[in-house]
């Protein structure tokens, strides 16, 4: 199993790491910073380093959930083997701009007492959908956002186990998203007074880096199903 460096430490820019497998698709190593797409947030994309300074861009980054194996698409693989020692380097603004959407998301989901039935993000944008028979007001739910936002409420996470969790059900809100299991343990993101819940993602240490945010559009998607988006202003 690829040990997962970004878990504990979501600002992780660069680390070096081992190549463990070669495939058609790209390389496995021993550990990663890469965010394997999940959650509705997009894998990660980046470069891989050798020691004679050749490069190889990661294009995205994927998990096997079998084997608990990351995928690092390559462009090529050519020059690579087991057992390389490589940097990586992510596309830092790419991800932090995830971070700070998904981050706005939990936020988002304290506001609406509803459960959630799915998700997504992309480039500057994201969405959440409630089981939620009347709409909430656009303009309101704006000002509710950038009013948690500037607030400044730090975001912090703790392990519980699969066992704690069974005797908290009320603690998942996703209904599309169980959180990951597994290894006996979960991870909880504690927004500050405000949201606590399991989730896999990454996050900002803290609701003020999101900055300004805007509700962009509230859609019905049929039979209550409510598709709440919105953007970041400023990227
Ligand atoms: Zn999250």
């Amino acid at each position: 199993m690829t040990q997962e460096l970004f878990r504990e430490d979501s600002y992780l820019r660069q680390g070096e790491a081992t190549v463990v497998a070669v495939t058609e698709q790209g390389v496995e190593l021993d550990q990663t910073i890469f965010y394997p797409l999940g959650g509705g947030q997009p894998g990660d994309t980046g470069y891989l380093e050798g020691r004679n300074g050749q490069q190889w861009r990661v294009t995205d980054t994927r998990k096997d959930r079998e084997s608990g194996q990351h995928i690092h698409f390559l462009e090529s693989t050519e020059g690579l083997k087991v057992g390389d020692m490589v940097s990586m380097s992510l596309d830092w603004d790419r991800r932090h701009v995830h971070m700070r959407v998904h981050t706005c998301l939990h936020l988002l989901c304290s506001l609406i007492d509803a459960p959630v039935t799915g998700g997504n993000i992309s480039a500057n944008k994201g969405r959440l959908d409630f089981d939620l028979p009347e709409p909430p007001e656009k303009e309101h739910l704006t000002e509710q956002l950038n009013g948690l936002i500037q607030k400044q409420y730090p975001v912090s996470k703790r392990w519980i186990t699969d066992e704690e969790l069974d005797a908290q059900p009320e603690l998942v809100r996703t209904l599309s998203v169980q959180p990951p299991r597994g290894t006996g343990k979960v991870r909880l993101i504690n927004v500050e007074s405000v949201d606590l819940q399991p989730c896999g993602g990454t996050h900002a240490a803290n609701t003020g880096e999101i900055g300004e945010v805007r509700v962009t559009k509230i859609e019905n998607k049929g039979k209550g199903n409510r598709r709440i988006i919105l953007e970041l202003l400023s990227v």
